[in-house]
């Protein structure tokens, strides 16, 4: 079993939000996220997950077990040629901004700043501007979940386009990779009137 960090304090990004969780994690593979809901839950325990902590909604705060996904930070996958790529759920954005290029690939949408994790930007709705371009949740064609209940879900386009499968789990879920598409590389041209 991983062994916990104590004594962490988390506090988000402009620390508006700060917690001091009974236990940190930092897994590095999905069966190490298991153990670690398996024990939180069978200890009637709330788990949560952060990746940069730049989010100011009061999600991540707990007095219980805190994971953070920092060490599932790859590329898992590129399909150039369908424009898909599978990322583990704790790599940066400015990463995905480095690497993506380098398969003639990019994000069709970002924010203002490359900080965030994938997971936690598409958690939140991280959007760019561009009345035709939607928030970079929009672009995931599937995903892996690990649930509160230590299941693994797979749901995708073509199985579960409403995700439905999700409201049969309880209270909380790890996103673990995601499958992203439409990746065309381009270049964004700013002018200035
Ligand atoms: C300086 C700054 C600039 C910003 N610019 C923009 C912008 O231009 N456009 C915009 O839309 N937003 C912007 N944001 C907001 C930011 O994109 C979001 O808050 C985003 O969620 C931050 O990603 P994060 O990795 O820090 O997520 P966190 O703050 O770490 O987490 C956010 C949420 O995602 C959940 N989460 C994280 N990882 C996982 C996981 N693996 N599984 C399940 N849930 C998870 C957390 O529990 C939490 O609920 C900005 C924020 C800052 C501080």
């Amino acid at each position: 079993m991983l062994r916990p960090e104590t004594g962490y304090r988390f506090r988000n990004w402009d620390e508006t939000l700060e917690c001091r969780p009974k236990h940190l994690y930092r897994p590095e593979s999905e069966e190490e996220i298991l153990e670690i809901v398996r024990e939180a839950s069978d200890a009637g325990e709330t788990v949560r997950t952060f990746g940069a902590g730049h989010s100011w909604a009061p999600l991540v705060v707990t007095d219980d077990t805190l994971i953070n996904l920092d060490r599932l930070d790859r590329i898992v996958s590129v399909d150039a040629e369908q424009q898909r790529v599978t990322v583990q759920a704790g790599i940066r954005i400015k990463e995905l901004n480095r690497l993506l290029p380098k398969h003639g690939l990019a994000m069709k949408n970002l924010g203002s700043i490359g900080e965030q994790s994938i997971a936690g930007a598409i958690s939140t709705a991280t959007h760019g501007t561009g009345l035709k371009l939607g928030a970079l949740h929009t672009q995931v064609v599937g995903i892996e979940l690990l649930t509160g209940s230590g299941r693994r879900l797979a749901i995708s386009e073509n199985e579960d386009p409403e995700l439905s499968a999700l409201h049969s789990e309880r209270i909380w879920s790890c996103v673990d990779r995601l499958w992203r598409g439409g990746l065309e590389s381009f270049c964004l041209v700013a002018t200035r009137g």
